[in-house]
């Protein structure tokens, strides 16, 4: 059993919600929930969110990420972020490659690679996506798809960088629809992905990756969820933005 040699970390994607005021109270309602929580908490806001994110999460257990960070230091790339800037704002963590930015936004395993390169070389934490769709899946291909995914990613990554990516395996028909995967199913995709970094680095980095499951996970099925083996945590969308029922997450996966 190798649970204990990482860390759990539920992380927060709040997506295109909260405005300022709403952010204020969720992080206020949240902060006495968090505080006594073992396991790892993130909350990854909207970029006009992460300045109020982080000045009331200051001296708290909870850590800011953004949802997404450009590849190119600086220029011109009107509308993006660079991820020097998230550093130089206070910023932990950034997602990278969810499904929605894969199926809406024109990202790529290609992209993804480059933002994970320059993410990791500002110094950021990244929580990276990967998944199949409903058809993959039904196509029998799940493991090609996020081999893949997870080979495309860690391209030109050293092993010390490595070690500062959190994977969340999504699948894509299980994110928004209330369509949870089996506890079964995200351990066993969680496990094969487990499996894809120690053939890349070695089985110590594998075992010291922490391996989220996201997609609809909430208050009523996290337990049997963060019960398994190969999964840390989650990357949860919809109840991330309730503090009540964020807490019993974070509970859990304190346990
Ligand atoms: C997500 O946005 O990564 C996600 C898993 O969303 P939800 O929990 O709402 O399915």
């Amino acid at each position: 059993m190798n649970k204990n040699l990482r860390k759990a970390v539920i992380a927060g994607n709040w997506k295109m919600n909260m405005d300022r005021k709403g952010a204020e109270k969720l992080i206020n309602e949240l902060k006495p929930i968090a505080a006594d929580k073992t396991c790892g908490v993130v909350i990854c806001v909207p970029y006009t969110d992460l300045e109020t994110a982080l000045r009331l999460t200051e001296g708290t257990n909870i850590a800011v990420g953004a949802e997404n960070c450009h590849f190119k230091k600086s220029g011109a790339f009107t509308g993006e972020i660079a991820a020097d800037m998230l550093k130089e704002m206070g910023v932990e963590y950034v997602i990278i490659g969810h499904s929605e930015r894969r199926q809406y936004f024109a990202e790529t395993d290609l992209t993804v690679n480059r933002r994970v390169k320059a993410a990791l070389a500002a110094g950021l934490k990244v929580i990276l996506c990967v998944g199949e769709m409903l058809s993959e899946r039904e196509d029998g291909i799940t493991e090609d798809v996020v081999e893949l995914q997870t080979v495309a990613a860690f391209t030109g990554i050293s092993a010390e960088d490595a070690k500062n990516v959190i994977i969340a395996y999504e699948p894509v028909w299980a994110i928004g629809t209330g369509k949870t995967a089996t506890a079964e199913q995200a351990e066993e995709v969680c496990a094969f992905i487990r499996g894809v970094v120690a053939k890349r680095y070695d089985q110590a980095i594998a075992d010291g990756m922490t391996i989220q499951y996201g997609g609809s996970m909430n208050e009523k099925n996290a337990a049997e969820l963060l019960a398994k083996e190969n999964i840390d945590g989650g990357l949860i969308g919809g109840a991330s933005l309730v503090a009540e029922k964020f807490g019993v997450l974070l509970a859990e996966a304190s346990k």
